[in-house]
């Protein structure tokens, strides 16, 4: 397999900035979510490291790189990255990443076509209903990156490299490989973009992070069947504490009720009324 890594020819910085940009938060025991502009950056500490759930923005791999060195030491590194899907504000620094720290990333295997150069998404989709942030979409990347072979499969017995206790859920509809992360102990769900817990139809609630649980930004999602379907599976783990590729964590009775609301209206609430990808 080829092994020079790109981002897509269509990677630019995008000048989205929300007021947690940069926060480093606690969203439970050993783990943190650091917000870059409008994304999250999951860092899980585990067996005396730790490992990093998706990578940010485009271009702003040497912030992620000083959050990990500022925590955990001058020239320390994840031992992995785990990807819940390849969106360009989820990969945007992972060939950075990887190429300074020489690490594994691992997907799902439907996600790889996207992941080693031989898919593009479709292009976001901004005529969808949902607001300004479905207007500027238009901006967003759409193609996919070369990771060659430093992006590897997550094992079909549904464990996490190097993340004991936890399991990979299956979880697409946004993408075809999309799956999420759940650590049966205490209930800590790593949704990626699933569901959201910020209104990705209000540019304001996007920039001001106001937490609300939301379905799958609407731009990107290509079948809406397979995210109720999806979105039901994560009800049914019931969940204690929710961290999303967008918005702010979520827990307690707040999280299961906004969950088992958005899953009783999903039709209503997050499938769009008109746009491309709907039928
Ligand atoms: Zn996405
Ligand atoms: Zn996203």
């Amino acid at each position: 397999m080829k092994n020079e890594m790109t981002y897509g020819d269509d990677y630019k910085f995008i000048p989205a900035i929300s007021v947690k940009n940069g926060d480093l938060l606690e969203v439970t025991n050993g783990v943190l979510c650091y917000v870059d502009q409008i994304v999250n950056v999951i860092i899980v500490e585990a067996g005396g490291g730790c490992v990093l759930v998706d990578t940010g923005m485009p271009k702003s791999a040497e912030k992620v790189i000083s959050v990990i060195e500022k925590r955990y030491g001058t020239g320390s590194k994840p031992m992995a990255i785990l990807l819940t899907h390849g969106h360009f504000d989820h990969v945007g620094t992972v060939v950075d990443l990887v190429r300074k720290w020489n690490i594994p990333v691992f997907a799902h295997e439907l996600e790889l076509p996207f992941l080693t150069g031989e898919k593009d998404y479709p292009e976001p989709d901004s005529s969808v209903e949902g607001g300004m942030v479905a207007k500027i979409s238009r901006f967003f990347p759409n193609e996919a990156i070369q990771l060659g072979d430093h992006v590897k499969p997550l094992p079909e017995n549904g464990e996490v490299p190097f993340l004991e206790g936890f399991s990979w859920i299956h979880t697409p509809g946004h993408t075809p490989g999309h799956v999420s992360f759940f650590r049966k102990e205490d209930g800590l769900l790593i949704a990626g973009d699933a569901f959201v817990t910020v209104r990705q139809d209000s540019l304001y609630q996007v920039m001001s992070q106001i937490g609300e649980v939301s379905g799958p930004p609407r731009y990107f999602t290509t079948d809406w069947d397979a995210s109720y379907l999806s979105l039901k599976k994560l009800v049914d783990v019931n969940p204690n504490v929710a961290v999303t590729g967008h918005g702010p964590p979520l827990g307690g009775p707040t999280l299961k009720e906004e969950l088992e609301s958005l899953l009783a209206h999903f039709k209503d609430v997050a499938v769009p009324d008109y746009g491309r990808f709907t039928h």
